[in-house]
Parts: C-alpha cells; sequence; structure tokens
C-alpha cells in the first residue's frame, strides 16, 4: 500500500464512518481546492519519545488510510519540541514501524517526512509578531503564583501583573530569553487570550518556554522551546494540513488551535482555508497497558526483555510475536472510527490474527512437552517416510516429508496410564492413530524409582498406514502426532500468554505492576519435525494443535530457530 493512488483499485471498500463523511462532504463543497495540493491532507504525528503501540497503530491505519482512499497523501511528521525526553533512536525505530504496518510517506507527490524542529525559526517568528500584534506578552510571574492565578473550573484566573506590559519590553524579553540570558522558569511567553474563560486552555495559555536542553536534531541552536498546544496547530498550518485527527481528549483545546492559527493567519503566516481538527476516541484494549510510561516501566523494571519483548503492545513487540500487518490492519478497520469511548477485548486482536494466519501458515508438527513412545514391533533402523500437506485447504501447496522409526516422541498428556473419563488417546490396551503415519496399540510403560514415567509402549499395525487402502480397516477416536527421535529437531519454545491476568490493569487507579499474569512466558525444549531447521526468522507456522509460532526474529540462527507462540488455535481466556 502507498501513500498515492496505486492501490485504490483493489482495496475493499472501507466501512464509512463519521470522518469520512466530513471528507466527503468538504469534497463535495471544494473546500480544499488548492494549486498542486490533495484535497485531503492528513498527518500521524508521534512524539519521539518512545516506540509506537497498537493504539498508535489506530491512529495511523485511520490516517494513511484516509490519504490511501482519498487520493490523498498523509505526512509522518515527528513533533520533536520535547528535546528531554526525545532521541534519535526512536526516530528510526518509529519510521520502522509505519513502514512495516504497510504505510509509505514516500507518494507521488513526494517525500512526506517532517520534523517539527525544522519549524523553529517560524514558531519563533510567529510569536514576536504575536506579541508585536498584542495577541501575546512575556509573563515573569513564578510558577507558583502562575498556578494560583490560573484559577480552577468554579473560580476565573487573575491577570499576570506583566500582562500590560508593553509589546516593545516583551519583544525585548523574548529576545533576551532566545539569547539564553535567562534561566529556565524566569520567564514565559503567554498567549493573550482571556483569564476568565470557562475554558481553561484559553487562559493566556503558555506558548514559549526556557529550557536549555540539548536536542536530538538542533543541538544547542536553542534554548527557548514552543509549547505543544502552541507548536502542534502551526505544524499543521504549515504542511497544508486538511483535517487534523486527534483524539478525544484534545477536544478542549481545539478552541486555541483555532485561535493560534487564526491570528497567525492575520499575520499573513498562512492563507484559508486553514486545518480544521476532529476528535476521535482512542484505542482502550483489555489486558495492556498503552501508556508510554507505564510501558517503560515495565522495560526498566525488567519484567520484559525490552521494547520489542514479544509479550509488549508496541508494534515492535507485536511484530516480534508473529502479528502481521495485515493482521493489526484489519483490526484497525473492523473496531471502526467513533467519538464514544469503549474498550475492546483483546480476543479481537487475536481474532483477526487467526484468520490472516489461518490460510497463510504452513502446517509442521512440534512435541513441546516430550515423552517417548517406543513402537516395540518395528523393525530396528528400518525408516518409513511420512507425509501430509503443508496445507489441508491448499494442496497445490504439496507435502511435507518426515519419517518414522521405531522410537517416537509424543505429548507427555497423549498418554494415561490410569485413563480418567472420556479420555481416548493412547492408555494400555488403547489404539490411536499417529498422525499421517500408523495405528498403534499400547501395551504399557516404564517408571523410574520414583514412579515418574520415562517411555510409553506399543505396538504398530503394518497395515495401518495414513492413505493406504489398509488405513480404512482401523477405527481409532485418537489421532495424537508425534516426531521420529532420530531425525527431530531439538528448538527452544517460548509460550506466551497475556502479560496481565487483569482485563483492565489500566483503569481505576490500579496497580498494574501487581497484575502481573505470572505465566506470561514459559519456555520449553520441543522437538520439532525436521524439516524446521530451515525456517527463517519472522516465519510463521501452525504447529498442529497447539497453535500459530513464528520463528523468532532476534535469537534465531541458521538451522536452530527459536520459535515463539504467536496465539493458541482457539480463544482461551474467553470463558
Ligand atoms: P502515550 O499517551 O501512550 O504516551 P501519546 O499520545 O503521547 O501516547 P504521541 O506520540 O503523541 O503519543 O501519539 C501520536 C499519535 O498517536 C497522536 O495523534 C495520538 O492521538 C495517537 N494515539 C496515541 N495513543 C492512541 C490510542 N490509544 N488510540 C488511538 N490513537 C492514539
Ligand atoms: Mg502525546
Amino acid at each position: 500500500m502507498s501513500n498515492d493512488t496505486k492501490n485504490k483499485e483493489t482495496a475493499p471498500a472501507p466501512a464509512s464512518n463519521f470522518l469520512r463523511a466530513i471528507i466527503d462532504k468538504d469534497l463535495a463543497e471544494g473546500k480544499y481546492t488548492r494549486d498542486g495540493l490533495p484535497s485531503v491532507i492528513t498527518r500521524f504525528p508521534p512524539e519521539p519519545n518512545g516506540y509506537l503501540h497498537i493504539g498508535h497503530a489506530k491512529s495511523i491505519c485511520l490516517n494513511f488510510g484516509l490519504a490511501r482512499d482519498y487520493a490523498g497523501v498523509c505526512h509522518l511528521r515527528f513533533d520533536d519540541t520535547n528535546p528531554e525526553k526525545e532521541d534519535q533512536e526512536y526516530v528510526d525505530t518509529i519510521m520502522d514501524s509505519v513502514k512495516w504496518l504497510g504505510f509509505d510517506w514516500n507518494g507521488s507527490t513526494g517525500d512526506h517526512l517532517y520534523f517539527a524542529s525544522d519549524y523553529f525559526d517560524k514558531f519563533y517568528a510567529i510569536a514576536e509578531y504575536l506579541i508585536t500584534a498584542g495577541h501575546a506578552y512575556v509573563d515573569t510571574q513564578s510558577a507558583e503564583d502562575m498556578a494560583a492565578n490560573r484559577g480552577d473550573f468554579s473560580k476565573p484566573g487573575v491577570n499576570s501583573p506583566f500582562r500590560d506590559r508593553s509589546a516593545a519590553e516583551s519583544l525585548d524579553l523574548l529576545r533576551r530569553m532566545k539569547a539564553g540570558e535567562f534561566q529556565g522558569g524566569e520567564h514565559i511567553v503567554r498567549a493573550k487570550i482571556d483569564m476568565a474563560s470557562p475554558n481553561m486552555n484559553l487562559r493566556d495559555p503558555a506558548i514559549y518556554r526556557i529550557r536549555h536542553a540539548h536536542h536530538h536534531r538542533t543541538g544547542d541552536a536553542w534554548c527557548i522551546y514552543p509549547m505543544y498546544d502552541y507548536a502542534h496547530p502551526l505544524e499543521d498550518a504549515i504542511e497544508n494540513i486538511t483535517h487534523s485527527i486527534c483524539t478525544l481528549e484534545f477536544q478542549d483545546h481545539r478552541p486555541f488551535y483555532d485561535w493560534i492559527i487564526a491570528r497567525a493567519a492575520e499575520g499573513g503566516f498562512f492563507t484559508q482555508p486553514v486545518p480544521q481538527q476532529y476528535e476521535f476516541s482512542r484505542l482502550n484494549l483489555t489486558y495492556v497497558v498503552m501508556s508510554k510510561r507505564k510501558l517503560r516501566q515495565l522495560v526498566e523494571d525488567k519484567v520484559v526483555s525490552g521494547w520489542d519483548d514479544p509479550r509488549m503492545p508496541t508494534i515492535n513487540g507485536l511484530r516480534r510475536r508473529g502479528y502481521t500487518p495485515e493482521a493489526i490492519q484489519s483490526f484497525c478497520e473492523r473496531i471502526g472510527v467513533t467519538r464514544s469511548d469503549g474498550w475492546i477485548d483483546y480476543s479481537t486482536l487475536e481474532g483477526c490474527l487467526r484468520e490472516d494466519l489461518d490460510p497463510k501458515a504452513p502446517r509442521a508438527t512440534a512435541v513441546l512437552r516430550p515423552l517417548k513412545l517406543i513402537i516395540d514391533n518395528f523393525p530396528e533402523g528400518e525408516t518409513v517416510e511420512c507425509s501430509s500437506p503443508v496445507h489441508p485447504h491448499f494442496p497445490e501447496r504439496g507435502l511435507r516429508l518426515f519419517p518414522i522409526s521405531k522410537e517416537v516422541w509424543i505429548e507427555a498428556d497423549d498418554f494415561m496410564e490410569e485413563p480418567s473419563k472420556g479420555y481416548f488417546r493412547l492408555y494400555p490396551g488403547n489404539k490411536v492413530r499417529l498422525r499421517y503415519g500408523y495405528v498403534v496399540e499400547c501395551t504399557g510403560c516404564d517408571k523410574d524409582e520414583n514412579g515418574v514415567i520415562t517411555a510409553v509402549h506399543c505396538n504398530y499395525f503394518a497395515d495401518s498406514k495414513s492413505g493406504t487402502e489398509g488405513s480404512a480397516n482401523y477405527k481409532v477416536k485418537g489421532n495424537i502426532h508425534w516426531v521420529s527421535v532420530a531425525t527431530a529437531l531439538e528448538a527452544e519454545v517460548r509460550l506466551y500468554d497475556r502479560l496481565f491476568t487483569d482485563a483492565n490493569p489500566d483503569a481505576g487507579g490500579k496497580d498494574f505492576m501487581a497484575l502481573l499474569n505470572p505465566n506470561a512466558l514459559e519456555v520449553v525444549k520441543a522437538y520439532l519435525e525436521p524439516g524446521m531447521s530451515a525456517a527463517m526468522p519472522d516465519e510463521r507456522f501452525q504447529f498442529e494443535r497447539h497453535g500459530y509460532f513464528v520463528a523468532d526474529r532476534v535469537d534465531s540462527v541458521a538451522g536452530k530457530p527459536v520459535f515463539n507462540r504467536v496465539t493458541t488455535l482457539k480463544d482461551s481466556w474467553g470463558k
């Protein structure tokens, strides 16, 4: 998929939503008909202070998806106006994640990668203009006085004693702030709006502050930095954004968004039509925490192995876990876009993944908790080739081959010395089919001095091989998987599960660190069918009866893959 129109005809029709209705109306009215510019320009504006998570994926699919469907363009813009917390490492990973999700800021209209820090000169020029025009002033109150004078929801604010200082004096102070004459907090630039406004965001919001901090792109060129609420609307206007889409908590910021762009437009910095902000409800997903602060705590406290730990809801984590971009895109499409807050169950995400993987993933055999089965009447040293389809619904994908011999690994829980009621797998006297192989009849088991079962014994029926005529003569209820001891590939398999036991670890002031799932990772030594040694990092399989697995992209080495469980075959959490 790309930013321009080339896939437009082949993409399935997207579900309508309130944003599409707004865009349809704007297009019909020709609202954003401008020379040389598409009529729909959206943006995804991450702050490079952490890794992207599944919530960001919703915003990415929405913004890039609208641009794709309306022959527009979506900008990837780094909102890097907060130097202390930002880093190039995050810039690189975010670009990588957006690309991996299937989106591209390199459309037919060029490269649309932007950095807010490239606009620092313009932000500054606008601040000087606002002061000159009487729309802003330098405030010299202490932080405490400023907070006290701001009032609250029931009490109007009080004007700063510096509010009416002359434009010339404010301008002089701003220039000296920029020149580095003051310490952080000594002065601040504020918009001059209304200290009694019922909207707190209009009570003379701060627009520039002093920060003697090194910026990952502009270095030490600046010691004053614009506030988010000031910079963000201007970034949109500079880039000719048409529809600026953000999450609902910014609804109360919209009046200031409009105010600041309108003032700058009066000053000749922008022409009409200017961008409009629209809000949608953020993604809330059960069983995960999504705030960057909490994700960072999981990493720093070593609860997980890193930002890309397969249990993390980060894009990197989901990718390493084995999620596909297609599954995440279809999830974002399915949950839709609304203005009402709600929770999406984690099983919806897993369901999208199973739907995507089921037709794609080749089948394979893995024994995760091995127990040795000895076929006593199988000729010593002999092997017989068995085969099964790579995919049961797509015979054209061919067969996989694996040998059977006298000793095979089976799952420990496929044998019970004393069967419970309704158990129809291996127990003394019972017959089962070794999937794609022979029917065997259990004769007993070996135990060590502690009574622990060390091996199971059986005899096979030489005329019962799957796919031969004789096999029809054997009717058995149990059908278990196995791998031959002689050729099995030993591999580390990581059985991942949800990171939290509580559906809402993030909500209601709960201590999310107390709600960790102690069984979120179990590492087992498994035996796989021999062909699995060729699995490439990121290659996904369905291990029959167990679920979907991926060769870990970090720890797999050639010939020796490590597998992650992506998800089980069925949802076991719903009940
Ligand atoms: P966090 O709160 O996790 O730190 P953030 O909002 O501070 O995230 P940004 O980098 O500022 O992170 O976000 C970039 C974009 O992603 C914003 O436009 C924001 O609205 C959107 N976004 C962030 N979280 C979600 C979410 N849970 N659902 C939908 N969109 C989201
Ligand atoms: Mg943010």
